[in-house]
């Protein structure tokens, strides 16, 4: 049978039958890959504790007919904080779900890879019930999943007629915008004169605006040091997560999570 090896994520897993698991993992090499580990729920298995959620881990696994099985794993780092805190876990889940449904078995993206890890290992550092820098992590994960995927929105000219929208002394790179009309369905800023045949526009004033440009260019270490109001953030998710399930065609249930986050 033959063997490959793996440096992965585990993203979700669920039992299968008695005592075997059945593992989903983003890895470097192969994308997703979906196994199973036979007798990993046993007390005394050679997998216990490696493939919990967000473990980062080594394998070797054998092709299958229908799911390949890994024969072993060795642990290279831990996210130990993840798994025990609420606010934590439900963002992480919200990043598994999106990485599981965008991303495919047998192509590999370390750019993708590298983000989810970056993602986590901040997930895992912040402290604990800080809901309000976990959106934040959130927002800069999907805005930078959308620049890899070749999906970033128009900012300096119109999404319509491409028309510049700003000049000299106001422009794009000095961050010095004055807000703007958006379209989710246009994908990006659009002008005066194409505002009344851009259909459902969302009006992003300055600072918001500036905001948003930020989580496509800045570091997720100096995204968790701006200081981004909740009334901001509220408006960034929305607009980025609705971007997102518009342009690449996937819903992500998931994100009812952040509602119920925002209600405690
Ligand atoms: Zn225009």
């Amino acid at each position: 049978m033959a063997t490959y090896k793996a440096s992965s994520i585990v993203l979700k897993s669920c039992k299968l039958g008695e005592a075997d698991k059945i593992v989903r993992l983003f890895s470097i090499e192969h994308g997703i890959i979906n196994a199973v580990a036979k007798g990993a729920c046993n007390f005394k298995s050679k997998f216990s504790g490696r493939l919990e959620l967000y473990n980062v881990i080594d394998s070797e696994i054998s092709r299958g007919r229908n799911l390949d099985v890994i024969s072993q794993a060795e642990i290279i780092e831990i996210f130990q904080n993840i798994s025990s805190d609420f606010f934590k876990f439900n963002i992480a889940q919200i990043i598994s779900e999106i990485i599981l449904k965008t991303q495919s078995e047998g192509s590999s993206s370390v750019s993708i890879f590298r983000l989810v890890y970056v993602v986590l290992k901040e997930i895992n550092r912040c402290a604990f019930n800080d809901s309000t820098t976990l959106k934040k992590i959130l927002a800069f994960f999907i805005a930078k999943l959308l620049k890899i995927m070749g999906y970033v929105p128009l900012f300096e000219t119109c999404s319509i007629c491409s028309r510049k929208l700003y000049d000299k002394e106001d422009t794009y790179d000095t961050h010095n915008l004055r807000g703007f009309a958006f379209s989710i369905k246009y994908g990006g800023a659009i002008c005066d004169d194409c505002r009344r045949n851009a259909g459902k526009l969302l009006f992003v004033d300055s600072r918001c605006s500036n905001e948003l440009i930020n989580l496509f260019i800045l570091k997720i270490e100096d995204i968790v040091k701006c200081n981004i109001s909740e009334k901001n953030m509220k408006e960034l998710l929305y607009i980025l997560e609705n971007y997102f399930i518009y342009h690449t065609e996937t819903n992500i249930e998931s994100f009812n999570y952040l509602k119920k986050i925002e209600n405690i």
